[in-house]
């Protein structure tokens, strides 16, 4: 369980997002405190934004950053005073196309008059015809598409892919002095002359987070036009090829540290328990299921160690229900009545008399993995079916959640329960990780590419945890059965000898 803990305490220290307390609850729905905002659109930097900077993106790349700043500052400077028709409401490639043609020439030729700006901008001539104002900015740029020009462009796209890194906020910067100098936006003073000094004035672990606030802000109620940014990823897309790679964390991806061997020696010294522990025939719902569950979560990891599922949406599937079974009996050693262990065995008979009568009543399928046959010897063994019940819910008229809180036990349901249920549901998260790699040419946005099966990170270490927990449980109910498998930390020390 410790363990558990320091995986839970590291990826915390990790995360720099709203904590789930601070998050409201409406029904069944848990609403991040920014949605709460009325009118916030949501526009993604990527996605929407940071194709309608390229030409500064550009420039920063290069010209180098104290230069290209200087150029901006003059490029915003070109818009001071002009009449507001003629002023573009954003310097965007969008924003720049929407203003009349005289204008935008006479823009992009100051621009272009110094030789090295105009050659950083080169890269541009590859998205024309299709590049807002594109006929202007050739006549400007005055050159010819170059495939070389690619690879400025994927560094350029690299360096503002994430939207606080120092180009990124360059160019949020650029948009916020345009913003201010054409009188659209009223700063305090002090931060209006840190946004003219920009980047010599201020301490920039505050100037860089409140140019990004404030530059978040200009979006406030706005629909933008998305057509240059989708039209940009696209011919990315047409025009380069993919380079797929599995980003996920690598490191974590263990080998097992057990081996079906030591699996097997184990089940083993438990059947001697067991013959040690029984000496009648008679029903025991108590210890039925303390050795039953024992050496159910027993076979779930010979099964992972043995067929490579360890690594696998199986051994996922396998996480989920040694946890499950974990904590049902966590939950039933802890009370220890009667009329519980019971319930417990009563429900899963239960169970299977309703897949019976639903195979031989409702259904007229030939099933692989049923047999009618075993489910009339499961419902029939304690007693004659007629005297069975069928319980509709779950088996102790509660949810597992509430059972591992009345067990004491909740944080390995908060560990390890939801995430591993999604890749038995099939949740989007659970086909996103499995069947999916990303595609890491930046001037293709991060897609996804199929790639079956992917290899996920070996889940022997926690399953090795959670059978030695339910053994400590039986232990505690049958005593005298002390053996268990190596922990991993205890492997890993002892290889580091
Ligand atoms: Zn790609």
């Amino acid at each position: 369980m410790a363990s558990f803990k320091r995986k839970l305490q590291r990826s915390q220290k990790r995360l720099m997002t709203t904590s789930l307390v601070s998050h409201d609850r409406k029904g069944k729905t848990l609403i991040p405190p920014i949605m709460k905002i009325q009118k916030m659109q949501r526009v993604s930097w990527m996605d929407d934004r940071l194709p309608e900077w390229l030409w500064a993106e550009l420039l920063l790349v290069g010209l180098g950053r104290a230069k290209a700043i200087a150029v901006m500052k003059k490029a915003v400077e070109f818009w001071y005073g002009k009449p507001k028709d003629q002023q573009p409401y954003d310097i965007t490639h969008t924003g720049l196309a929407s203003i009349p043609g005289e204008i935008l020439r006479e823009f992009l030729q100051k621009l272009c008059s110094d030789k090295a700006s105009q050659q950083a901008l080169q890269p541009l001539l590859l998205f024309c015809p299709e590049l807002p104002g594109s006929a202007i900015w050739e006549e400007a740029l005055q050159g010819t598409a170059e495939p070389e020009m690619g690879d400025i462009l994927a560094k350029a796209v690299l360096e503002v892919i994430d939207h606080q890194s120092q180009t990124a906020t360059d160019c949020r910067w650029l948009r916020v002095f345009y913003w201010m100098v054409i009188g659209k936006l009223h700063e305090r003073r002090d931060f209006a002359e840190t946004l003219f000094d920009y980047p010599y004035a201020g301490d920039m672990t505050t100037v860089r987070p409140r140019i990004r606030e404030t530059e978040m802000q200009l979006d406030f109620g706005a629909k933008p036009d998305l057509s240059w940014p989708k039209t940009f990823w696209r011919i990315c897309m047409e025009r380069t090829d993919c380079i797929p790679v599995d980003l996920s964390d690598n490191d974590a991806v263990l080998k097992s540290h057990v081996t079906k061997q030591e699996v097997t020696e184990l089940v083993e010294k438990l059947k001697m328990h067991w013959d040690q522990t029984v000496n009648d025939t008679d029903i025991n719902p108590k210890r039925d299921t303390v050795f039953g569950i024992a050496f159910y979560c027993l076979s779930i990891l010979e099964e992972l160690v043995q067929s490579g599922n360890s690594t696998g949406i199986l051994g996922r599937s396998g996480i989920r229900s040694l946890v499950e079974c974990y904590i049902t009996l966590a939950y039933l050693t802890k009370k220890d009545q009667s009329d519980l262990w019971q319930a417990y065995r009563q429900y899963g008979t239960g169970q299977a008399k309703l897949s019976l009568l639903k195979l031989t009543e409702k259904v007229d399928l030939e099933t692989s993995s049923v047999s009618v046959k075993d489910l009339e010897m499961l419902a029939n063994e304690d007693y004659w079916q007629e005297f069975l019940p069928i319980e509709l819910g779950n088996w102790g008229a509660s949810n597992l959640r509430k059972l591992s809180e009345e067990a004491g036990v909740k944080d390995v349901y908060d560990a390890l329960y939801d995430w591993p249920s999604g890749y038995i549901h099939g949740h989007w998260g659970a086909v996103r990780d499995s069947v999916f790699v990303t595609c890491a040419n930046p001037l293709h946005n991060f897609h996804r590419i199929p790639n079956n099966r992917r290899e996920l990170n070996d889940v022997t270490a926690d399953a090795v945890v959670l059978v030695s927990m339910v053994l400590d449980l039986l232990d505690g109910s049958y005593p005298g059965f002390t053996e268990r498998l190596p922990a991993p930390s205890a492997v890993e020390s002892d290889k580091a000898k």
